[in-house]
């Protein structure tokens, strides 16, 4: 009795820690994730983490305000947006005042932008309104909001998409409102440019991976961010043919 207790004990010892979650507990770190209920879906989870908590990297503020070429291709993560109208809503009350509400609408427009018409258009995003919702949830609303996330995250992207097709099916970003904001200020040491993590984020809903080799420290889907840099705030060739080859 008490060794088949051991090996009982054992055994589920050995359930990957990867699968504990319920549906009001959403993992907060990295990763690729099964949907509750939904056998047909998985869920992605992307952790933007600031480049300064990286150990042992310093940050040089003066090549934050300049915007070198990259050119390296920028990998694909697995699925795409389908082809058409993708609609999302904002949660503009949840805006930092240092960015403010009203620019919301403009800052995820400018983000989609550059996306959108690398793929010549393929996918338009159509605002869909305002939310309350400030957590990510399959609730087939695709929601951008501040709220809060793991400590360390400056942003977090859950993507859940079908396995068969390589689809989306529901798409959300939040965005940290633990760390301080602005918007379109280079070269602050103290905040993090909106636009800068917002387009990173909108390239992981198209479809595309975090980089975090050296080579890719220019593009759009570097997989670290810094204080005062915006010049991922337009992409590089690298991120365009990037989501080219996905569409
Ligand atoms: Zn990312």
């Amino acid at each position: 009795m008490r060794k088949a207790l051991g090996f009982l004990l054992a055994g589920l010892m050995m359930v990957p820690a990867v699968a504990a979650y319920g549906p009001d507990d959403l993992p907060e770190q990295a990763g690729d994730y099964p949907v509750p209920g939904r056998s047909d879906m998985r869920m992605r989870v992307f952790v933007y983490e600031p480049r300064a908590g990286r150990p042992g990297v310093v940050v040089d503020k003066s090549l934050a305000c300049v915007d070198p070429d990259q050119n390296d291709l920028v990998a694909p993560a697995g699925w795409k947006l389908p082809v058409g109208n993708w609609r999302y809503k904002l949660n503009v009350g949840s805006v930092p005042s240092s960015v403010g509400g009203s620019n919301l609408g403009t800052i995820v427009k400018d983000s989609f932008g550059p996306w959108q018409s690398a793929i010549s258009n393929q996918v338009n995003f159509v605002y869909d309104g305002e939310t309350g919702v400030s957590r990510s949830a399959l609730d087939w609303q695709n929601v951008i909001t501040w709220g809060r996330t793991q400590g360390s995250a400056l942003a977090v992207t859950y993507v859940r998409y079908y396995t068969a097709t390589g689809l989306v099916a529901d798409v959300d970003t939040v965005m940290n409102k633990k760390f301080t904001w602005s918007l379109s200020q280079c070269g602050l040491s103290n905040s993090y440019d909106a636009q800068n993590i917002m387009i990173h984020e909108l390239g992981h809903w198209m479809g595309l991976d975090d980089e975090y080799t050296d080579n890719f420290l220019d593009n759009t889907m570097f997989g670290y961010g810094s204080r005062g840099e915006t010049k991922k705030n337009t992409l590089e060739a690298g991120d365009e043919n990037g989501v080219r080859a996905i569409y």
